[in-house]
This record gives C-alpha cells, sequence and structure tokens, in this order.
C-alpha cells in the first residue's frame, strides 16, 4: 500500500505511520518529494488500511494493485530522475549515450569517442563484458577494455555505460563504469538484480527478449526494492515473428511505461532494428515519443567492428542524427545539447 501523508505532516506523524507499518510486518520505503511524503509498504501481511487511515497526518492509503511497487506511479507520482554528477537523466534534456559494442583497441575506442563527444552524446557506451548468441564469437576484452573505455570517457568528459554480465564482476565494473548496464539476456536474472539493488550505482535495465512491460518493472523492482533507486529501463526490441529486422522495436513501450512507472525510459534503436538504414529513423521516432534517452551504437569504422558492425552508425551518420533530433526534441518540449561541442569552440 502507498501511504500519502498530508502536505503539513509533522516529521513526528510520519515516524509513527512508519511504525506502525513495521509492526503490520511491511518494508517501508519512504519517498518526500516537493509537497508531501510519501510512504510505500511492500511485502509482509497485507495489513487493514483503515489503521493506518486513522493516524494524524495522513491523507489517504492507497492500494497498489499493480504486482511491482516501487516502481509504480502511484507509490512515486513524479518522474525519477537519475543524476551522475552534473548529468540528469529524466529530466527535460534527452540524453543521448553512444559508442562502439565492443571497446576493441585503443585506437578505435578514442576515435569514436572523440566523434559521440563531438556530435553531443553525454555518455559514453561500450561492452568490455559481451553476451554473445555463439561461445566462438568475440566476448570482450575484459578488465582491459574497461581502462580504455573509462580513461577515453575521462578524456573527453564523458560518462560509462558498459554492461555487467555476471555478479563475479561487480566490484570491477563499479571501478570503472558510472552506469551498470543489465542487459536483455540478463533481464530476470534475479539474484544478480538483487545484489545491484544492494549497491548504489546507476543501472540501466534493458527490457529482455521476449519479456512483457510487466516482468520488465517486476525486474526493476527486484533492484528498487533493495534500496537501489536509481533505475532507468531502456526499450532495445523484442523478438517477434518478422524477421526483416533484428528485434522488432517496440515505441509503444515508451508512453506505457510513463503511465505506470516514474522511472526514466531510454530507447535502443541500434539493437531494437539490426540495421544501420533503420537506426536513425527509430531514433527520431524515440524521441518524438517521449524517450528520456537514447542507446545508440557508434564506430570509427563499422566495417571492421568485432561486434555488431552492420547496426552501427558511422559517426558522420551520428552527427547527421544529433542535428535532426536537436529540430525534434524541441518540438516536443525536450531540450537536447543544443550545440555541437565543437561550434562552441571546446577543445581538449
Ligand atoms: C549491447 O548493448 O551491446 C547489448 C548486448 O545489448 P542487449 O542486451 O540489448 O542485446
Ligand atoms: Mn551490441
Amino acid at each position: 500500500m502507498v501511504v500519502v501523508m498530508q502536505e503539513r505532516a509533522t516529521d513526528e506523524q510520519v515516524q509513527r505511520v512508519i511504525a506502525q507499518l513495521v509492526e503490520m510486518g511491511f518494508d517501508v520505503h519512504r519517498s518526500t518529494g516537493a509537497l508531501r511524503t510519501v510512504i510505500g509498504a511492500v511485502g509482509g501481511r497485507q495489513g487493514d488500511p483503515a489503521l493506518i487511515e486513522v493516524l494524524d497526518g495522513v491523507k489517504e492509503v492507497l492500494r497498489i494493485t499493480e504486482p511491482y511497487k516501487l516502481a509504480s506511479r502511484t507509490f512515486k507520482p513524479e518522474n525519477t530522475v537519475v543524476g551522475i554528477g552534473d548529468l540528469r537523466i529524466g529530466g527535460d534534456e534527452v540524453i543521448v549515450m553512444a559508442g562502439p559494442c565492443s571497446a576493441e583497441t585503443e585506437e578505435q575506442v578514442e576515435a569514436t569517442t572523440a566523434a559521440v563527444k563531438r556530435a553531443g552524446a553525454k555518455v559514453l557506451r561500450g561492452g568490455a563484458f559481451k553476451p554473445r548468441s555463439s561461445p566462438y564469437s568475440f566476448q570482450g576484452l575484459g578488465e582491459e577494455g574497461l581502462r580504455l573505455l573509462r580513461s577515453a570517457a575521462d578524456r573527453h568528459n564523458l560518462k560509462l555505460v558498459s554492461e555487467i554480465m555476471d555478479l563475479s564482476q561487480l566490484d570491477l565494473m563499479e571501478k570503472y563504469a558510472d552506469i551498470l548496464q543489465v542487459g536483455a539476456r540478463n533481464m530476470q536474472n534475479f539474484t544478480l538484480l538483487r545484489e545491484l539493488g544492494r549497491c548504489r550505482t546507476p543501472v540501466l535495465l534493458k527490457r529482455g527478449i521476449s519479456a512483457t512491460i510487466e516482468e520488465w518493472l517486476l525486474s526493476a523492482e527486484y533492484i528498487l526494492a533493495g534500496g537501489n533507486m536509481n533505475v532507468m529501463l531502456c526499450e532495445r526490441g523484442i523478438r517477434t515473428f518478422e524477421s526483416y529486422t533484428r528485434n522488432t522495436l517496440d515505441i509503444s513501450a515508451i508512453p506505457v511505461v510513463q503511465k505506470l512507472s516514474h522511472l526514466p525510459i531510454l530507447v535502443d534503436p541500434s539493437h531494437g532494428t539490426g540495421r544501420r538504414d533503420k537506426v536513425t529513423p527509430m531514433a527520431r521516432a524515440a524521441v518524438a515519443a517521449g524517450a528520456d534517452g537514447l542507446l545508440i551504437e557508434v564506430h570509427s569504422d563499422p566495417d571492421h567492428a568485432r561486434s555488431d558492425g552492420a547496426q552501427s552508425l558511422f559517426p558522420s551518420q551520428f552527427d547527421r542524427l544529433m542535428a535532426e533530433l536537436r529540430i525534434i526534441a524541441p518540438a516536443i518540449g525536450r531540450s537536447i545539447c543544443l550545440e555541437p561541442v565543437a561550434r562552441r569552440g571546446w577543445s581538449r
């Protein structure tokens, strides 16, 4: 259940409600918004809401009918904004995360990072541990890849998002990355999700290949229930009967998630289509539909990429896409890195 406190409720009144909920066996999550405090009570036995309703300072008690609680808008009506240093994800600005599928060489990472920064990306993406369908495909450079990505991100003043595949990589990943990406194949790795709930590093949770939106939000709930509220969702296409594209990008997931949940939602049109020429139109559509950000594969030499070359944009294509997004975003009241960095005269 969700307990909405009155605007002028005192801290003692809030504490009294929390104590009663704890006594009833609930786990309590307090959210103090600009106007009022909201208390989420999950787990435990379903107590009688009337016992809470009569307490001083309580405005109303709502039952959360969705199976996910902390991820729901009933628990938290206002959007979650994930802050990483000076970066805000889920606010007015559309945040673009871009870079190679995998870190391959120092030259490739540097050239790609410089290109995405110039075009206006705020976060460098890049994999060091790669979940590949075949055990014979390139599996990533491991820690060496993380080192290359981190130093390029630092040189170009970008944040870094990289995929964690397994619990055993947690310490290493937290040392190098600002955002931990949970890939589609791991969306229901509940042991991993629980552990990510215990840390405070922001998590980008991709939608599973055949996951419903409800299953996806329940996976987010695992992380939130552990106390890590820095969760972002990423739609990356689902498997359907259509075989022309690698996956079917579910653009409708954006407004659906935004109605059901307060968590930021990003879109990955690269894995969502698997084809370079389809990435730009779907990225435009995602921003027009209200996505809080994009995750896009860009490679300095995609024809020789060791993974996902066919869906990776050339730097010049990414430049052009960013210029187009600068027209689309304001049309729906959003901002996006307003000018190419190069034109601002920033040099490194
Ligand atoms: C990736 O981002 O490179 C990746 C492997 O993504 P997904 O988990 O969506 O397939
Ligand atoms: Mn990839």
